[in-house]
């Protein structure tokens, strides 16, 4: 059974995303923009179909607004 991921992708090819966590925005990267990696030694237990990488991401300006929240609690509690 496919992930539910590839019900909605209009891109056919094999390739991989960036999740945006924050905004649900998913983007396709080309596996030419990924290059090569080690396929894990557990893979080769099974026939290979395809490999998708994810990358989880955050915005930044929320992040950046997340870690002074962050840092603002961490002063905080050290009193
Ligand atoms: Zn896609």
């Amino acid at each position: 059974m496919k992930n539910s991921l590839a019900r909605y992708d209009g891109e056919m090819k094999p390739h991989h995303h960036i999740i945006n966590l924050d905004t649900n925005e998913i983007l396709d990267i080309d596996p030419s923009e990924i290059g090569s990696f080690q396929i894990p030694e557990k893979i080769k237990q099974f026939n290979l179909d395809s490999i998708s990488i994810n990358f989880f991401v955050h915005s930044k300006a929320i992040l950046s607004r997340f870690e002074e929240l962050k840092a603002s609690r961490l002063k905080k509690s050290n009193y």
